[in-house]
């Protein structure tokens, strides 16, 4: 890798306790850009948690994150101010959640859910903001006829691929999900996974996806890394960890043991 190439992220000892719970501990790592990330581990182990604490949604107790930010520099996440992150969420990140109730506002139009994004970093032509609704509900295949009308008349799997146009029509470098098509149906679940690593592979997207299936990680993600407990137990290039795991808890993870 040349030598100029830095990290789009750098996680440090990163620690976030709910009391006197633990929620994640001591997490290092870096993110390259181009690369993406799954977090795996059963349910409770801390992906969540650590996925909001390095997407600035949540206050580590302990630990930095550094972020190269194409219009800020090299920042650090918790230290800056609120605006900062909240231009970084507008623009250079976009936040898919399990639940498409968290990122979208199912009583307004399919075509306005995509235009408000549009017109927070700035747009205001009316005819370019539809064309540009168009297009990308096109690329997400919801049937264009569908733009006037509300998300909470959608499918689960219509909602989520809303949710996902919303967040790539402003051109993220960085895209956060966690458990993306974790509440669809398994037919649903395999085409939206489709389309997501068409994407990703398309806009050469950084992601960091939040995951406790490890078909969805063996699909989408370059590198895993595996929590227990709130602890990173083994990281590698995903390959390897699924067909070599080290760590005799990923070896029962991957022998699904632990998956429900
Ligand atoms: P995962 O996403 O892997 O299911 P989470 O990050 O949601 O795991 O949770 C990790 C641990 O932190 C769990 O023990 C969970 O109960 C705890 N936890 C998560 N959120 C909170 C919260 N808001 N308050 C207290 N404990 C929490
Ligand atoms: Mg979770």
């Amino acid at each position: 890798m040349a030598e100029s190439v830095k990290p789009l992220f750098s996680v440090q000892g990163l620690t976030k306790y709910y009391g006197d719970m633990i929620g994640c501990r001591d997490v290092s790592f870096d993110l390259w850009p181009g690369e993406v990330m799954g977090i795996v581990g059963e349910s409770g182990s801390g992906k969540s948690t650590l996925l909001n604490c390095i997407s600035a949604q949540l206050e580590p107790s302990e630990g930095t994150v550094s972020y190269e930010s194409g219009q800020f520099g090299n920042i650090d996440v918790h230290r800056s101010e609120e605006p900062i992150r909240r231009k970084l969420r507008r623009t250079e990140w976009g936040i898919v959640h399990q639940n498409p109730r968290d990122g979208l506002r199912l009583g307004v139009s399919a075509g306005a859910n995509i235009g408000e994004r549009l017109m927070s970093i700035g747009a205001r032509h009316y005819g370019n903001i539809r064309r540009n609704a168009l297009e990308w509900l096109g690329e997400v295949e919801i049937d264009a006829s569908r733009i006037d009308h509300l998300p909470k008349t959608f499918s689960g799997g219509m909602q989520q691929r809303l949710q996902i146009a919303c967040n790539l029509v402003t051109e993220p470098r960085l895209v956060f999900m966690d458990e993306p098509t974790g509440g669809l149906d398994v037919s649903v679940q395999a085409r939206l996974l489709d389309l997501l690593r068409n994407l990703v592979s398309r806009l050469g997207l950084s992601v960091i996806i939040v995951t406790h299936d490890l078909a969805v990680a063996r699909l989408l993600a370059h590198r895993l890394m595996v929590m227990r407990r709130g602890e990173v137990v083994e990281t590698g290039l995903t390959d390897q960890v699924l067909d070599d795991p080290q760590h005799e808890y990923t070896q029962l993870l991957v022998s699904s043991i632990l998956q429900v």
